[in-house]
């Protein structure tokens, strides 16, 4: 079959022949539907001089944003229709630790064990026609999209399980809400705060497109430049926002998010910007909650699917064939894309 294959730090991947994958025991084979191009995967191949865990040799196939439906089942796999469609949970863990009994295989106490993080990311992920993935993994899609479920898996899984976990900060009257940075996972945050919560949402990005779309989910956008922070703190009658989320997580970004925060409020940074922030007792307010998270659980995965087929989540997706998606990939990595490129290996 064809694949995307990431062969190295600092190289391109390239479009090649590879040997057809077979599921192992307790795994299934899967048909691929969609392949979402992830802004981390530019990481792999562009930013990084070396694997930062340990855990991404490559060559590898890349992809951790995947759906398919089910061709094969493999030993001891029952339960799961051939021909039925499915998101898979990208991250695999040992499955047996605290972690991954809890479904957040991201935080797996044993990853060493496993050898690899994730489909995509150190184990051949969906840029390809066929893939295996443990059945654990699935989420049912029913009779919904895979193609535009796709990026769900972590472009709507990661930001909702940040919100999901800032959520007691928003129960109640006169709330609010801030995203910062509207690619892909922040514009899914808007969809997922405006339907779980009843906070006032607030946005900002550079890009004015991205603005417009987050206003048309609901959101109240405040441009970037000199008077970022009085604006955002005018939205909260300068009480603050109660739950701030940094989905870019740069320098500039972080400090934004520090700055306009309120008293007891929640800081989460989920982008992987590699940004600082000089903590000190008195440089937030009391009580903030400042923390990072890492993707989400699959029982999250089962929610954002669940809010996906209720018409609350829908992605921005532009399709690529299996050709086209090394152009996905440059143009992913020179910011010309205004969606989620999603490689359609059988289009
Ligand atoms: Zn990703
Ligand atoms: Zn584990």
């Amino acid at each position: 079959m064809r694949a995307i294959v990431f062969e190295g730090f600092k190289s391109f991947p390239v479009l090649k022949e590879v040997p057809d994958p077979t599921p192992g025991p307790g795994e299934v084979l899967l048909k691929v539907a969609g392949a979402g191009a992830c802004h981390s995967d530019v990481g792999l191949f562009h930013d990084f001089p070396e694997d930062p865990t340990g855990l991404m040799s490559p060559p590898f196939i890349l992809g951790h944003e995947n759906s398919g439906w089910v061709e094969a089942l493999g030993d001891g796999v029952t339960g799961i229709e051939r021909g039925a469609a499915y998101l898979c949970y990208g991250p695999i863990g040992c499955g047996r630790c605290r972690a991954c009994s809890r479904g957040q295989d991201t935080y797996c106490e044993r990853p060493g064990d496993v050898g690899y993080l994730a489909n995509g990311l150190g184990r051949d992920g969906g840029m390809a026609e066929y893939m295996t993935v443990p059945a654990r993994n699935l989420v049912p899609l029913g009779d919904a999209d895979p193609v535009d479920a796709a990026p769900l898996a972590d472009a709507g899984l990661t930001p909702f399980h940040a919100i999901k976990r800032a959520l007691p900060h928003l129960a109640g009257g006169g709330k609010s809400a801030l995203c910062i940075g509207l690619g892909g996972l922040g514009l899914v945050g808007v969809q997922i705060l405006t339907a779980l919560t009843g906070a006032k949402i607030i946005a900002t990005d550079m890009k004015e497109e991205a603005m417009k779309q987050a206003e048309s989910f609901g959101a109240t956008t405040v441009p970037g430049g000199e008077n970022q922070v009085e604006q955002i703190r005018e939205l909260t009658d300068g009480r603050g926002v109660d739950a701030v989320f940094d989905f870019v997580g740069v320098d500039p970004t972080i400090k934004l998010a520090a700055s306009v925060v309120a008293q007891r409020g929640a800081l989460t940074v989920v982008g992987i910007g590699g940004g600082t922030y000089p903590w000190n007792f008195f440089g937030l307010p009391y009580e903030v909650n400042f923390s990072s998270t890492y993707w989400g659980t699959i029982e999250d995965l089962h929610d954002v699917v669940a809010m996906y087929r209720a018409g609350q989540i829908t992605p921005a997706v532009e399709r690529y064939s299996l050709d086209d998606g090394l152009e996905a990939y440059r143009k992913l990595r020179d910011g010309e894309l205004d969606a989620r490129a999603v490689v359609v290996p059988h289009s």
